[in-house]
């Protein structure tokens, strides 16, 4: 049985809006469709070896909780970005795409330095960024809406190595200018949308997942449709809360 073996980086520290649960929406995506999954917790001082992985998620957290790992992440950077460069999938969120990108400059004006998988750079801006959010994204031709909740006084610029993960419907996204949301580049996804986001977008969860397989198994992986209903239904909702037709 395949087994697809995630990263849970800073689970203690990067753990704000609930986005544990896009651990547990991962691994049950994969048993329903009988593959086995690993986790293991990477916190401040553990190694992080490339090798060990075919996923590596990092979940959102306040300033000072980006502030308490930053220089531990600057010492796991190396290897982070040879994973990337290996075609491990990443999923960081919120203050994780702050910092898969070359900089964080946070609210107190302290400068946390990034680990450079995502062509990005974040400044924090006078207004913070709150409320529900939709994008239409479109990846590896894939086209669906990923709906969910932002917070953040960090405004994200992307650079030219990185696109966009989607256009934004309704809410923030990265800046209170470009009207884009999040950033992808090689098998690396960035995110502001928590939530957490994946019970309410199937679709992103099983790009990811074919991603992580195909890291494991070198092959391109489709994946067999499950009954969504459930979470097509709260996709629904939170697609009606934005304001937006179904
Ligand atoms: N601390 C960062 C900000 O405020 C990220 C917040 C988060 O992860 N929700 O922009």
């Amino acid at each position: 049985m395949t087994e697809v073996r995630i990263c849970h980086l800073y689970p203690n520290h990067m753990n704000i809006y609930g986005d544990r649960g896009n651990i547990s929406v991962l691994t049950k995506r994969l048993h329903w469709r009988g593959y086995s999954s690993s986790v293991t917790n990477i916190g401040i001082g553990d190694k992080f070896v490339p090798d060990d992985f075919d996923l590596c998620y990092l979940g959102g957290g306040q300033d000072k909780d980006q502030n308490l790992i930053a220089v531990d992440l600057a010492e796991k950077a190396p290897a982070i970005r040879s994973a990337a460069d290996d075609g491990i999938a990443f999923l960081w969120v919120c203050g994780g795409i702050q910092l898969a990108g070359k900089r964080y400059l946070d609210a107190s004006g302290s400068e946390l330095l990034g680990v450079g998988i995502l062509d990005l750079e974040t400044i924090a801006g006078t207004e913070r960024l709150i409320g529900d959010i939709a994008i239409r994204s479109c990846v590896d031709g894939a086209e669906f809406t990923v709906v969910g909740y932002e917070n953040h006084i960090g405004q994200t610029y992307l650079g030219s190595d990185s696109r966009p993960l989607g256009k934004v419907l309704h809410g923030f996204g990265n800046n209170s200018f470009d009207q884009v949301e999040g950033a992808v580049q090689q098998r690396v996804i960035g995110t502001y949308l928590h939530g957490p986001l994946l019970p309410k977008n199937p679709e992103l969860a099983d790009l990811i997942l074919t991603w992580a397989l195909a890291h494991r198994t070198s092959e391109s992986i489709s994946l067999e449709k499950l009954d969504d209903d459930f979470a097509i239904h709260a996709h629904q909702r939170a697609v009606a809360r934005a304001g937006l037709k179904r």
